[in-house]
């Protein structure tokens, strides 16, 4: 039987505010264990947490940026299980009134564009980190009260590309409107995966599987994969299929069995007496609203119009806000956006891939590469000269012309020197002019080489190639 695959994502993001949910220490990553900490995150008897209120700007701010409705009055709960990771006994979350309601996240898929609904995006606080050795279980609990948000979605999701497609649009929507730093490799974006089966043509959802905390694309992807095919032969077997939560094993390629339903905590959901309720109303939502900056999408969609590019090219000069800002400069500037954007999504994205950099840390200017593609258009270079160039300019971050004199990589355009270089080359070869004379009028282009050999690649080509057919043509006819 042919099964479809029916996913839906919940997404937990990391908020990049200074200080914690509920008390003013550090959020920063890194630092000494247990440097950022009180007794409010440390769930000392008698601390009281109070609310931080740009976590709720930005909770509202994903949720305009994602379509959604905004409740009006906030209440926050506890979720409590007894854990060493979470020092009051209970996470303090949003239950019964998530933040954000009814959104949705338009996705390129094969058939077109959809909509992915969000079903809802309520705030919590992380947990502490714990530290196996074999002295025993450290516990780190600088993380514990960082701000998170969680992003559910609706079961809309078909195949491990759709999620791809949904989660790579999301993070770039997040990042944009600066409310995370959307590091998945730092955890600051995690993501539970539920996947079910049903027969092909069916209306009525299976039993779903939860993969827990998957911290990249590919994790995720190798994991619908192997849900997808786990489950058909469950189901082929005739199984019973039970609710169950698994997590993704990387070393073995599956996912396994943490527990069943039955098994399922119950977390005794209640109000957080010791918040009180929050009122948000229209003028604080359109604060916030006017403070949202161009979405992804719509950059893109101004890219292809005002700039020429594909629309493949835009979106991935989107994915990070950084190098969509310095494309939207260097294009502006140029007018030529086919080069930057040839430039940015090739040789500058190879180097920051070689040091794992983003384009946040470019040392260089877009005044700088539209200064480079100029130099390469006016011919006081060649593009293989400029390749040259724009490697300096990211290592040493010096301007072009500098670098051009310093490497002595100007193009050669003086005529006169060049006609010797030919003459020398085709003195050297005499059968050049032999095999021309036999009707091989290939030979020229291979003299061409001849030539940008022995000036090193500085020779104008376009004078190179007209010298050298001029002076074989000349040649033969002697
Ligand atoms: P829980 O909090 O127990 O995980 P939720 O109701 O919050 O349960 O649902 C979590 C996620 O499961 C949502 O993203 C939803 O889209 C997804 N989901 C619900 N039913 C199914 C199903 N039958 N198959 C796949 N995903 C599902
Ligand atoms: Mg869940
Ligand atoms: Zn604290």
């Amino acid at each position: 039987m042919n099964y479809t695959t029916v996913i839906g994502l919940e997404c937990h993001v990391e908020l990049s505010t200074k200080t914690k949910a509920y008390c003013s220490c550090s959020t920063e990553f890194g630092g000494l264990p247990n440097t950022h900490v009180c007794p409010v995150c440390l769930g000392l008897p008698g601390a009281l947490p109070v609310i931080n209120k740009e976590v709720v700007s930005r909770a509202i701010k994903a949720g305009l940026a994602l379509n959604c409705n905004i409740t009006p009055y906030q209440r926050y709960d506890r979720k409590n299980y007894f854990y060493p990771d979470t020092p009051k006994n209970y996470q303090i979350t949003q239950q019964a009134l998530p933040i954000c309601t009814d959104g949705w996240v338009e996705i390129d898929t094969q058939q077109g564009k959809k909509k992915i609904r969000i079903e809802r995006i309520h705030m919590e606080e992380d947990a502490g980190k714990q530290l196996h050795t074999k002295a025993g279980t450290l516990v780190d609990y600088n993380r514990a009260g960082v701000p998170l948000i969680e992003i559910v979605t609706r079961p809309d999701l078909r195949s491990k590309e759709e999620a791809t497609a949904f989660m790579t649009k999301l993070r770039a929507i997040l990042q944009a409107i600066g409310v995370s730093d959307v590091r998945m490799e730092e955890g600051s974006l995690r993501v539970d995966l539920n996947v079910s089966l049903m027969p092909e043509g069916s209306e009525t959802f299976g039993v779903r599987a939860e993969i827990k905390n998957l911290n990249s694309f590919k994790a995720m992807e190798k994991a619908v994969a192997y849900e997808t095919q786990r489950q058909a032969q469950a189901l082929a077997q005739g199984e019973e299929m039970l609710e169950q939560t698994r997590r993704w094993d990387e070393a073995c390629g599956q996912t396994l069995l943490m527990r069943s339903k039955e098994m399922a905590n119950d977390y005794r959901y209640f109000p957080e007496g010791d918040l009180v309720g929050l009122a948000i109303d229209d003028e604080w939502i359109e604060r916030v609203r006017a403070t949202l900056p161009e979405l992804p999408h719509d950059q893109a969609e101004r890219f292809v119009r005002d700039y020429g590019i594909s629309a493949y090219d835009a979106m991935v000069l989107t994915q990070e806000r950084a190098m969509a800002q310095f494309f939207d400069e260097a294009a502006a500037l140029s007018g030529d956006g086919k080069a930057c954007a040839n430039w940015l999504m090739g040789d500058v994205s190879r180097l920051l891939n070689e040091e794992a950099k983003t384009a946040q840390e470019l040392t260089f200017t877009p005044k700088d590469l539209y200064d480079l593609t100029v130099l390469i258009a006016e011919g006081t270079i060649s593009n293989a000269a400029g390749k040259k160039v724009l490697e300096a300019m990211f290592h040493e971050g010096k301007k072009p012309q500098a670098l051009v004199e310093s490497l002595g990589l100007a193009q050669v355009s003086d005529e006169d020197e060049l006609l010797r270089e030919v003459q020398k080359a085709l003195d050297a070869n005499p059968k050049v002019i032999e095999d021309y004379r036999n009707g091989k009028t290939k030979i020229v282009g291979f003299a061409v080489g001849l030539v940008m050999k022995a000036t090193k690649g500085k020779a104008n080509p376009s004078i190179i190639n007209r010298l050298v057919s001029e002076e074989v043509e000349k040649r033969a006819r002697q």
